[in-house]
């Protein structure tokens, strides 16, 4: 992205935040979820960092909360209400706690305090904030921007939860979050049907609005309730400090007290001593979180001594004492970079949307599905579209909605082609019955033979003597294509976690299993490389001749190669698509058929941007190391193979021949300098007594290479 363009991006995207939050905070309208709000915002956030001096001064990055409502009696608060700033990974929490130790260590009045955290459920609901005088509820507000909330003191008086009297005479402003069951939900929703209103969207919302009425019976008919996890201020009406009266010391004091107070306080919490340790709480939480009755969006993760707080204290928006640790979004947003199809195992066109890599779900996805023409117009998605993506669980990733206030005007539409883009067949419209009141329409290729061939080329192009990649055998190379997310070789480099884990037979361990294995092959020799595009006619000895015919006399005559030339993908889609039939056949040993198919293959535009994304994607042809750097015991000598070797396999053997600098020919002639002769050999055996050439036995071959 150049200057311009995100000039352009930090306004839209100002915008739209802007807008998301007025309707969030002040009219408690959300027409958008948390997680596309927090989506927006990180872009923006790391926009803003890439180029400052791009940073709006009213940035929605620089404010906090929303505005109080006009119709609410506003409440300035005793003590100024922060937020957390968020962690989303295990790495930000831990560059949270780097920070946190350099500066506990830089003050030496610290130098006695433990350090340890508390971590707590960071509850879905809406924050209140409740003072109470000589033990005695006055008054209850929202948060507000932080500094001004509004008074709700008569609708949080029906949470049954909220004490109106204390256990002991305390002045208190106690913090805590007030929510709405889910069961409670799934009843004002049975009744809201039957009397046919609309349906509430979540626990949230309803809470929310039930707090922010002026009419305290709404707030009454829904059973609300809280939980109370913060003392910002309290002073004791009793005469001499006791035990029981004692100011907290850490957040663990703190809510003890308040449940000795008579609040209702959330048992989920755990002292830590460290990050492993809150990480696992973290983690189990993760699992669980669904299970619980109220709405749980993170963990909230404070220093339990109150003297480090103090401190440490306060950035210009944030406590940093503590921090949220969110649990990863299923929807968020990202750009289209391009819509492309895939054609499935029963010929059926399916227009995938490439993306914008993006975390969903707590893993890196770049494909998602567009299902079909029909849903392309329905949401009107355009290639370059800032889109909502969502990742449930073992679903595949799906686009569910379009952000059409953040286009620009240069997206593009998407029409779907006329011919098969693998076959280049005539495709046919046809609509299906899905469930029996739906129809929809697909698009198929008729062509049989289609996915078939590109699912051999494929395998042909992971296989062993190719990129060898372990892990990707037929059926899962067919899902991948199925799913749409592999329909050329390339795509195999793009592959991320969480493209793999939805699919069936993928749990978390083979998802990563197959993504080392496609790390590790990125590295691959010249031969090996050459193979794997499965030219026709242009098989592994085909591919070696090449290899060793650039090492030595290349033999085009128009380019020059500088002394220390390095072969890599880039020089070869410069050099091969200039190569013709005459050149290619001056390579001693490739007849004019490989020729052709050569000069065809690297003729094609197509395949160069494959080969180009490939080399972006961070695949290298690299030499063989160990071959390059000692003294090769078979240079200069061809070895004609025959029959079964017992201590080799086939590769084996081959790969040893050619890294001691030999080379493997397929038939026998007075030119080959040995013949390796196996168990059970064939005709060529008899050919090479006929001709003279010399035969050999395994363990002759095994003196050769001083084995
Ligand atoms: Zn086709």
């Amino acid at each position: 992205m150049d200057k311009n363009q995100a000039k352009i991006r930090i306004e839209k995207l100002s915008q739209e935040i802007n807008k998301i939050r007025y309707q969030y905070h002040v009219l408690d309208k959300p027409d958008v979820t948390d997680e596309i709000y927090d989506s927006l915002t990180k872009e923006l956030r790391e926009l803003e960092e890439k180029f400052p001096d791009l940073k709006l001064p009213d940035s929605p990055t620089q404010r906090i909360g929303g505005k109080p409502l006009e119709k609410f009696q506003k409440v300035k608060h005793r003590v100024r209400q922060w937020s957390f700033d968020d962690v989303f990974d295990f790495s930000e929490l831990e560059k949270w706690e780097e920070k946190i130790v350099r500066m506990k260590e830089r003050d030496v009045s610290l130098k006695n305090e433990k350090l340890e955290y508390i971590c707590e459920i960071k509850i879905d609901g809406l924050k209140i904030i409740l003072n109470y005088k000589n033990g005695i509820f006055v008054q209850g507000a929202t948060r507000g921007d932080g500094l001004i909330g509004e008074d709700a003191t008569k609708n949080i008086k029906t949470i049954y939860s909220i004490p109106l009297k204390l256990n002991f005479p305390v002045d208190l402003t106690a913090v805590g979050e007030c929510w709405l069951s889910k069961h409670e939900l799934e009843r004002i929703n049975k009744t809201r049907k039957k009397q046919n209103e609309p349906l509430f969207a979540n626990s949230r919302n309803v809470a929310a609005g039930s707090i922010r009425q002026l009419d305290p019976k709404v707030a009454a008919s829904r059973k609300l309730d809280s939980f109370v996890y913060d003392i910002d201020h309290i002073a004791y009406n009793m005469k001499h400090e006791t035990k029981e009266n004692r100011i907290p010391q850490t957040q663990l004091e703190e809510l003890e007290l308040l449940e000795k107070l008579g609040f209702k306080v959330n048992q989920e919490r755990k002292l830590c001593k460290n990050i492993e340790e809150i990480q696992k709480f973290y983690e189990s939480w993760k699992n669980r979180k669904d299970k619980e009755d109220y709405g749980i969006d993170g963990v909230v993760i404070k220093i339990n001594s109150r003297v480090i707080q103090e401190a440490l204290g306060y950035t210009g928006k944030s406590p940093r004492w503590g921090v949220a640790y969110k649990f990863p979004a299923e929807k968020v947003t990202t750009i289209i970079e391009d819509i492309k199809i895939q054609v499935g195992r029963t010929g059926a066109l399916t227009p995938v949307a490439h993306l914008r890599p993006v975390v969903v779900a707590g893993s890196t996805v770049s494909r998602a599905t567009l299902h079909n023409e029909d849903e392309i117009n329905r949401l009107d998605t355009r290639i370059g579209d800032t889109v909502v993506i969502r990742k449930a669980g073992d679903v595949i990733p799906e686009v569910v909605e379009v952000l059409k206030n953040l286009r620009t005007g240069e997206e593009k539409k998407f029409k779907m082609p006329t011919v098969c883009p693998i076959c280049g067949s005539a495709v046919q419209r046809e609509e299906i019955n899905e469930k029996k009141k739906e129809t929809s329409s697909a698009t198929y290729c008729k062509n049989k033979k289609c996915f078939a061939q590109e699912k051999e080329k494929i395998i042909h192009f992971v296989s062993k003597k190719g990129f060898n990649i372990d892990g990707l055998g037929e059926r899962i190379v067919e899902q991948l294509m199925n799913e749409g997310l592999v329909s050329n070789f390339s795509d195999i480099f793009e592959l991320t976690k969480g493209d793999l884990e939805p699919l069936e037979r993928f749990a978390e361990k083979s998802a990563e299993n197959l993504l080392f294995a496609i790390e590790k092959s990125k590295k691959i020799t010249l031969p090996k490389f050459l193979f794997a595009l499965g030219i026709r006619h242009a098989g592994e000895e085909t591919a070696v001749l090449i290899a060793k015919a650039i090492k030595t006399e290349f033999p085009i005559s128009n380019f020059q190669f500088p002394n220390n030339f390095q072969f890599s993908i880039s020089n070869l889609t410069k050099i091969f698509p200039e190569i013709n039939k005459e050149n290619w056949t001056n390579i001693k040993g490739i007849g004019e058929k490989s020729a052709e198919s050569l000069v065809e293959w690297f003729g094609s535009q197509e395949n160069i941007e494959i080969l180009e994304k490939m080399a972006e994607l961070g695949v290298e042809i690299v030499v063989e190391k160990e071959a390059e750097n000692r003294d090769k015991k078979l240079e200069n000598l061809t070895f004609v193979l025959t029959g079964e070797l017992q201590s080799f396999t086939r590769d084996g053997v081959k790969d040893i021949i050619r890294k001691e600098g030999g080379d493997v020919s397929s038939s026998v002639s007075r030119k080959i300098d040995y013949v390796l002769v196996g168990e059970n050999p064939g005709s060529k055996f008899g050919k090479a007594k006929e001709l003279g050439v010399k035969i050999i036995g395994e363990e002759e071959f095994k003196k050769l290479i001083k084995l």
